[in-house]
């Protein structure tokens, strides 16, 4: 390749049409065969129980059907567990990461499985006109979930990184965007709310089947619709992509950030934040509006205690001198009102 083409590709864009982190290696990305490491180390560990029956406190849904209204202040938000979230914002509802299926896994059969059903399920939700897609990761893109949403949803146009279109065609989707870091779309929802959807950057990978690490981007979102700003973090280790962030884009309203799958650190630090990284994360994104905690208490994914982040994330963010009330960690089904 002749080097000006080199030096005009970006920086998270590798050779061969792979993607890679454009930051400094701190923490180092895992080395081939850390998995294999970490896979024996865990056989040999007494990794913390999974929550006891009843240990996750489930709330209530309190959906507006079928969309809040136009001229309406606020947003609504239902947390269906991990990463997916049924966002309402004036006359557009969005959906994130959607995994409602058992497992957060290629297999029906094995893999991890959720502690407790989801908050909401694909025939519970009102229209849907755009889901927002971070990566491909198992526990963030579920193939029984997409079909059916696909199938109910048939208008719903799914955002994504660069990479998706072909696999999310083939379950189903038909309205598609690809997006690459720092890319926005406007989009035009059914009830002509106009929503305004902008790929961000972020610290993770991809890899769903045995050769395609990497070949599909990762990224965080924000979507805006009537003056709502909502910042989808998706997965992410602590890096400057949030200062960049900031940077780049105005205050956000709502900030949904991950808070768990962080142990043990050697391993998960490129690849997730501590509550404490969470915590910093949200002040290194502007510290204002409504922080509200994801990414835990749905599957065993790593060896933290499952039950651990949110007081961990408490803790931090006193200990940053935020204002607890903007700090909010819902239940299973549970809707916050903002
Ligand atoms: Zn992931
Ligand atoms: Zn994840």
């Amino acid at each position: 390749m002749a080097e000006s083409e080199t030096e005009a590709r970006p920086g998270h864009h590798a050779a061969g049409g792979r993607f890679r982190n454009p930051w400094p290696d701190i923490p180092p990305e895992p080395a081939p065969g850390d998995l294999l490491k970490w896979s024996w180390q865990r056989l040999r560990a007494d990794l913390p129980p999974d929550p006891a029956p009843g240990a996750l406190p489930r709330g209530e849904p309190a959906l507006i059907r079928p969309r809040l209204e136009a001229g309406a202040q606020g947003c609504r938000l239902t947390w269906a567990g991990h990463a997916t979230f049924l966002i309402q914002l004036p006359g557009l509802n969005v959906l994130t990461d959607p995994v409602l299926g058992d497992r957060a896994s290629p297999l029906t059969w094995a893999g991890p499985r959720r502690f407790t059903p989801p908050g909401l399920r694909v025939e519970d939700l009102p229209p849907i006109d755009a889901v927002l897609l971070s990566h491909d990761h198992y526990d963030h893109l579920d193939r029984p979930t997409v079909r059916r949403l696909a199938e109910r949803f048939p208008d719903a146009c799914w955002f994504t990184p660069l990479g998706y279109r072909p696999w999310l065609e083939k379950r189903g989707a038909t309205r598609v965007v690809e997006l690459d870091w720092w890319q926005e779309a406007i989009h035009e929802a059914e009830s002509g709310a106009i929503a305004g959807v902008r790929a961000l950057p972020a610290r993770h990978w991809t890899k769903r089947g045995l050769l395609d690490a990497r070949k599909r981007l990762w990224c965080a979102w924000r979507v805006e619709a009537a003056g709502r700003r909502v910042y989808f973090g998706g997965d992410s280790g602590y890096c400057p992509a949030f200062t960049e962030t900031a940077e780049a884009e105005p205050p956000f309203d709502v900030l949904l950030l991950p808070i768990g799958a962080y142990e043990p650190r050697w391993f998960m630090a490129a690849a997730h934040m501590t509550p404490e990284e969470a915590a910093q994360a949200y002040v290194d994104l502007g510290g204002r509006g409504a922080c509200i905690g994801m990414h835990w208490g749905t599957f065993r994914l790593t060896d933290e205690d499952p039950l651990e982040p949110p007081s961990r994330m408490r803790r931090a963010w006193s200990g940053l001198g935020l204002d607890p009330s903007d700090l909010y960690i819902p239940r299973h089904g549970e809707t916050v009102s903002l």
